[in-house]
């Protein structure tokens, strides 16, 4: 589950690498201006300086000698440079003497004057109605030592503040661009090295919880997100064969549960017909005794006669129908011994030579050779043998039923009786091992003749099935292991 406060990758490449680097820029930035700021300002006091001390010569000698015009004329020559806004000279009393420029924003009053003198050569900043100046105040020393007046030189701050602020705006636009620029690289950067690889690898995630399994991801882009493609698709490779096998489980446990309930209910109708067939068995036998008893006392022709020659007809097919109940429901342990397998189908082949001959079926693979010796039940194959030579001679009288075997790679026997008869409908195939079911009419078929021949074979530990024969019928194959566990 995505965290509601999660964020993207982007997100997380800007705030916790470009954000730092940014305050970084900006703080070294900063410092840089001050530092700039400060080595401006103080190239222009130290401007304002050197004017005053170049005039500052002359003017103490015309201090000494009293001249004015000479004062004048030095404070005028000041004046002259760009820089200075005003050179004023005042005498020790605080007078003003002479000025040049504006009236001298600051030295009106003789105290302030005074006060400057005794402070000595110093700079200072000064508000007057609302501009700022700044002054350079150098006291006029006599020979003697004495101080004889004071020189104040001005400049206006908004010369400052003007070359400051376009420093600032300079260096604040030189910033914002170098922040967008950075922003910029490590946006497209972020994509190109890792963004769209990450966003691939997301997409196929979310594919993947779609639904999509047989999805894999390309493993492009830096070496650990090719890694991280990698394990992913071993990964999804790991799920989807577990998934497989979980299928395939699923899917024997099935057959499985299917065969057992099958078996269960082979099992339990076996009982029962067995048991129904037991109790058969006496009465039968007694109505044959009675009834052959009886046609010793009446006369030949007669209609009593054929009565009684009915009744035994009748009654041996009875005795027939109770055989294969109880073939069907015997579950006696299986009694092998290695027998050769040419005998097997010699003894099943002269159960239906009758049948055979009747109905002019024709027979092939009957002389095949001995073939191999395996441990077996012969009576219980030879009943699954004839019951197949059986149906396949009922599926097509006059036609050609085939017998033939091969021993497989897989030490398994392979027996297959084929015909050339109307094959199996599709609708029947899966019900046609079922006990009783049966498509021929009654008194013809019972539905017991593939259940005994299913039952004796699946005991010798294999497999009966049917398929189209090449002859045009069906052909069951039977599948017995030579070497039995
Ligand atoms: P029965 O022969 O008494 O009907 P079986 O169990 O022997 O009982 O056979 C069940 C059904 O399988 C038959 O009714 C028939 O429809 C079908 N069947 C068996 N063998 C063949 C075959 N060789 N060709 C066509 N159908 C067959």
């Amino acid at each position: 589950m995505i965290h509601a406060r999660a964020y993207s990758l982007r997100t997380a490449v800007l705030g916790f690498v470009l954000a730092p680097l940014l305050v970084v820029i900006l703080a070294a930035g900063w410092s840089g201006l001050r530092t700039l700021e400060a080595g401006m300002e103080a190239r222009m006091e130290q401007d304002i300086e050197l004017v005053a001390r170049s005039i500052h010569l002359p003017l103490r000698e015309a201090m000494a000698q009293g001249q004015r015009g000479d004062i004048q004329q030095a404070l005028d020559s000041a004046f002259r440079i760009d820089q200075v806004y005003g050179a004023y000279v005042y005498d020790e009393n605080g007078e003003l003497v002479a000025a040049s420029g504006p009236r001298s924003p600051s030295m009106d009053r003789r105290r302030e004057a005074r006060e400057a003198t005794v402070t000595g050569t110093h700079g200072a900043y000064d508000d007057r109605d609302g501009e700022e100046l700044y002054s350079f105040f150098m006291p006029l020393i006599d020979v003697g030592g004495r101080i004889r007046g004071l020189l104040q030189v001005t400049r206006q701050g908004s010369d400052f503040h003007a070359d400051l602020a376009r420093v600032r705006f300079r260096a604040l636009v030189a910033l914002g661009t170098v922040t967008l620029l950075l922003v910029a690289v490590v946006v497209v950067g972020h994509h190109r090295a890792v963004g769209r690889h990450v966003d691939r690898l997301a997409a196929a995630m979310v594919r993947v919880g779609r639904g999509e399994r047989d999805l894999r991801v390309s493993g492009r882009g830096p070496r650990e997100l090719q890694e991280l493609a990698r394990a992913l698709n071993r990964m999804l490779e790991d799920m989807q064969r577990s998934a497989t096998e979980l299928e395939a489980r699923r899917a024997e446990q099935v057959a499985l549960r299917e065969r057992l309930r099958q078996s269960e209910k082979l099992a339990a109708i076996g009982r029962l017909a067995a048991g129904v067939a037991h109790e058969l068995g006496t009465p039968l036998g007694v109505v044959d005794g009675q009834a052959q008893r009886a046609l010793r006392h009446v006369e030949p022709q007669s209609p009593p006669q054929r009565a009684l020659v009915k009744i035994r007809r009748e009654v041996a097919r009875m005795d027939g129908i109770v055989r294969q109940l109880m073939d069907f429901g015997r579950h006696n342990p299986l009694r092998k011994r290695p027998e050769a397998l040419g005998r097997l189908i010699q003894a099943a082949v002269a159960q239906v030579r009758a049948d055979l001959e009747q109905s002019g079926t024709r027979l092939e693979g009957e002389d095949a050779p001995p073939g191999p010796v395996i441990p077996m039940d012969r009576a219980r194959l030879e009943q699954a043998l004839v019951n197949l030579l059986r149906n396949a001679v009922q599926a097509t009288p006059g036609g050609r039923v085939r017998l033939s075997w091969r021993e497989r790679e897989d030490r398994v026997l392979e027996l297959r009786v084929e015909d050339d008869g109307p094959g199996i409908d599709p609708d029947h195939r899966n019900r046609l091992f079922e006990p009783f079911f049966t498509t021929k009419s009654v008194g013809q078929g019972t539905g017991l003749g593939l259940s005994v021949a299913h039952g004796a074979v699946t005991e010798h530990g294999g497999e009966i099935s049917v398929e189209d024969s090449p002859l045009g019928g069906a052909c069951f194959v039977l599948e017995i292991p030579m070497d039995p566990a």
